[in-house]
């Protein structure tokens, strides 16, 4: 592996034959996420392939002019060609050595993954899930000097990294950026000493002996392990919704609404997150039609007033989408009154779907008990069924779904377990 300046660009990566070139900054918590990952291929792949890093913010000029806007920005060359796609951000282990496949023969391939050694950890906490639930049980389990590990398939953060302002978090005069929130949340945790697993794929997790594998290769184990994998946007079901999923359909206004400068929206649903998101929308959005399957919103009284008080809002009630197309730069969304049955084309710019979450248990929904909706039943210290595993925040069964009440679940079930293990 090797660090490079901009003035070694043409002679180590357009004339190195093959390259994977790390565009890197500081502070950059994705981009520590990365750095494990990429010295470890590089100790698989370095002799077929050169691994070198560069500094983003010391080489601006070239990563300009290469239209490096983020880091981490992984470049794939071969022979001076850019080759591959590039990757960004979260980026996982899986995504990287998917493009240095594609760089060597399959023989090589096959030689390399051969060489790969699995690897077995031990801690006394392992936490699915770096949201506020988990966030916070491993806080409270690191101050308690127990040794834990963070275990995401994403980056850390949970929905709060992807809400536009977080205006009900105790502490804080003002609204809070939700990006901000979940970062300071992340990094109180880290600098404590917790380690981090984030970015990863989750191949298996085996409730009872206490062991999660990630990465096909590396076993992780641990006394407790406590759930705190949140939810996933709830899908209409209405045909071409999977298909233009991030093609003009979005399930996150924070991530989006950006390109809705100027544009029309459509929002499907009626309960806090649509009609807060859509208030958020119209910052965009010159127009925005909500459609909802009620005849009145599920929202709390203090965002309804506020949509109903917005100009550039319209509500269709008691309608449902029944298809979505693309024509041209178009959505158009066939939605149908659920009572006349009458059918009626809304033409606009995207389509944003906020109708409710599923919990995210697929790893392990067989081996728990549940509730009739699917969320994991827990005691008042956050147990579930299983002995020694502990369930936090959204994916559980309970009544409020909020960052304080996922935030008070990962402090019992922490310090339940700093009682047990003690
Ligand atoms: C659009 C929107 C706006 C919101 N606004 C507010 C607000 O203003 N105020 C408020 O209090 N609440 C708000 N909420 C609710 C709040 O975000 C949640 O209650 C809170 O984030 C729940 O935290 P959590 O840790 O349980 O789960 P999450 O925040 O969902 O985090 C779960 C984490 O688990 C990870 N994960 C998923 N599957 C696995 C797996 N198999 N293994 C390991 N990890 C996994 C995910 O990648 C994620 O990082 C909002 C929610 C949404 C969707």
């Amino acid at each position: 592996m090797k660090e490079i300046n901009a003035s070694q660009f043409e002679s180590e990566v357009l004339k190195g034959g093959k390259v994977i070139l790390d565009f890197y900054s500081t502070e950059c918590p994705p981009c520590e996420a990365l750095a494990s990952k990429f010295e470890n291929l590089a100790g698989l792949y370095g002799n077929d392939i050169k691994f070198i890093k560069i500094f983003r913010q010391q080489n601006r000029e070239l990563a300009d002019n290469l239209a490096v806007k983020s880091s981490p920005t992984l470049l794939f060359f071969d022979n001076g060609k850019e080759v591959a796609g590039r990757l960004r951000g979260g980026i996982k282990r899986s995504e990287i050595i998917l493009n240095l496949d594609s760089m060597l023969l399959a023989d090589r391939v096959k030689d390399i993954k051969s060489g790969i050694k699995p690897t077995v950890s031990e801690f006394d906490v392992i936490i699915l899930g770096a949201g506020p639930g988990g966030l916070t049980a491993g806080l409270y389990l690191c101050q308690a000097k127990i040794n834990t590990v963070l275990i995401d398939p994403s980056l850390p953060g949970g929905h709060v990294s992807t809400t536009h302002e977080v205006s009900n978090y105790p502490g804080f005069i003002e609204p809070q950026a939700g990006y901000m929130l979940s970062h300071n949340m992340s990094e109180q945790t880290k600098m404590c000493g917790t380690v981090y697993k984030v970015a990863v794929d989750i191949t298996s997790v085996d409730l009872n002996k206490k062991e999660v594998v990630i990465d096909e290769y590396e076993t992780v184990k641990a006394k407790r392990i406590i759930i705190g994998t949140g939810t996933t946007p709830n899908l209409t079901g209405a045909p071409g919704e999977k298909e233009l999923k991030g093609k003009g359909i979005s399930y996150c206004a924070t991530c989006d609404g950006k390109y809705m400068d100027g544009k029309e929206v459509v929002v499907i649903g009626g309960g806090n997150s649509a009609v807060e998101e859509s208030d958020y929308l119209t910052r965009f959005a010159t127009k925005l039609t909500i459609i909802h399957q009620f005849d009145r919103l599920t929202a709390n009284k203090k965002a309804q007033d506020k949509i109903f008080g917005n100009p550039k809002v319209s509500i269709l009630f008691e309608n449902e989408p029944r298809s979505f197309t693309r024509e041209g730069d178009k959505i158009v969304t066939e939605i149908e009154n659920v009572k006349t049955k009458v059918r009626q084309k809304l033409i606009s710019d995207g389509v944003f779907i906020f109708i409710g979450m599923k919990p995210n248990i697929q790893l392990f929904k067989d081996k728990l008990e549940l509730d009739q909706w699917g969320y994991i039943k827990t005691d008042d210290e956050m147990r579930t069924s299983v002995t020694g595993v502990y369930a936090v925040g959204d994916v559980i069964s309970k009544k409020y779904r909020q960052i304080t009440t996922a935030v008070a679940d990962g402090t019992i079930a922490a310090m339940a377990i700093a009682k047990e293990i003690d």
